[in-house]
């Protein structure tokens, strides 16, 4: 999918239609990490310390790129900044998209 690089957009600061740039970014942090039962919040509790096989709290390895069947696309959302005032807006709805070109 090809993006612009510049729209005119509505900015919520100025109040008006300006011109704004866009820029790519990641969806941000991973969901359910302050969850009890997340990874994060077990191995900060202590588990997966140690010898031996560690079960749940184990290292995994890292499924490669061929074996994965699902999700072939990555979910990205826009960073919109406003070249009047400067300031930036993130559009929270994220695109899923193969290939992000940025013309
Ligand atoms: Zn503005």
């Amino acid at each position: 999918m090809k993006i612009p690089k510049k729209t005119n957009r509505f900015c919520p600061y100025c109040n008006k239609k300006t011109e704004q740039k866009i820029k790519l970014v990641g969806t941000g942090a991973k969901r359910g990490t302050l969850t009890r039962g997340s990874i994060s919040r077990a191995k900060k509790r202590g588990l997966g310390v140690g010898i031996g096989n560690k079960g749940k709290w184990g290292s995994k390895p890292a499924v490669s790129k061929f074996k994965r069947k699902s999700k072939t696309t990555k979910k990205t959302n826009m960073m919109y900044t406003c070249n009047v005032c400067g300031k930036s807006k993130y559009q929270k709805k994220g695109i899923r998209m193969g290939k992000q070109i940025q013309e």
